[in-house]
């Protein structure tokens, strides 16, 4: 698509000539489009939690309040809908925050250290049937970046991989390969079939709604994690096998 816009050129007394702009606004006006497209999305993604709450209080009211065993039900579900609507929100204000690139608390971080408050935080979501092998790296040279973006990342990765995971195991790696400082995510779960792992950066993108839904998904995970990565100039690469697992491995260089 172009645009052209013109304009005359005024001199002193005269006109010398006339301004002619011509623009390619294709890029913009795809801009434009997925702007207006992440806003629909965001929309329905917000309504869908309130419809349901909204439906469950009304029900409530008019009633179901006197049986202690469905206002117990109905109330569960309200409890769940209201996390995921702040889930969403949550996810909605780090994208746009991630996106802006403001980015002011670059400090030399110590990895190690990170990567071990993630393991702490979610060591309780690993169970008999899923272990977490990790084994922490006796030094990693400081990287410079805002610890909790990487914990995000980090975060997002692990959770994912618990997430679609059902019994066996998820690895974690952090160390320093030549001059980037390497993250792989692996686990043993259910895979990605190869048509849609081009797709799974996409805002709001689930291979399976329903089930990344049951499992307090926001679709916006791994959106997150593919823009922390370019802010740093990295590099993301997954490698998938359906029912044998999949692994995420990120390259963030040091001179970034
Ligand atoms: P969600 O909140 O749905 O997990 P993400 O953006 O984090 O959203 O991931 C997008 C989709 O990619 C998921 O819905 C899931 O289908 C797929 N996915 C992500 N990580 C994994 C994984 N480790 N194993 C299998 N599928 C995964």
């Amino acid at each position: 698509r172009i645009r052209a816009t013109a304009a005359p050129l005024v001199g002193e007394d005269e006109i010398l000539g006339i301004l002619i702009l011509v623009e390619d606004i294709t890029k913009l006006k795809k801009l434009e489009h997925m702007r207006s497209d992440f806003v629909s999305n965001v929309t329905h993604e917000l309504k869908t939690p309130l419809t349901s709450i909204r439906g469950f209080v009304d029900t409530l009211k008019n009633g179901a309040i006197d049986d202690p065993k469905v206002s117990r039900k109905f109330l569960d579900i309200i409890d769940i809908e209201t996390e995921r609507l702040y889930s969403l929100i949550q996810d909605i204000l780090l994208l746009s925050e991630i996106e802006s690139k403001q980015d002011f608390e670059i400090q030399p971080c110590n990895i190690t250290k990170v990567v071990k408050e993630v393991v702490d935080l979610l060591e309780p979501k690993f169970k008999e049937n899923l272990k977490l092998n990790y084994v922490p790296e006796p030094y990693i040279r400081p990287y410079y970046c805002n610890a909790s973006r990487i914990k995000e990342l980090l975060i997002n990765l692990l959770d994912n991989a618990i997430k679609y995971t059902e019994e066996g195991s998820v690895t974690l790696i952090c160390k320093e390969d030549g001059d980037d400082l390497l993250i792989q995510v692996s686990d043993t779960g259910i895979g990605i079939e190869q048509k849609y792992l081009s797709r799974i950066f996409e805002r709001f993108y689930r291979v399976d709604k329903g089930r990344s839904r049951k499992q307090g998904g926001t679709g916006l995970g791994l959106s997150i994690v593919k823009h922390i990565v370019e802010l740093y100039n990295g590099r993301i690469k997954v490698e998938s096998k359906v029912s044998e697992g999949t692994m995420f491995e990120i390259r963030l260089p040091y001179n970034n």
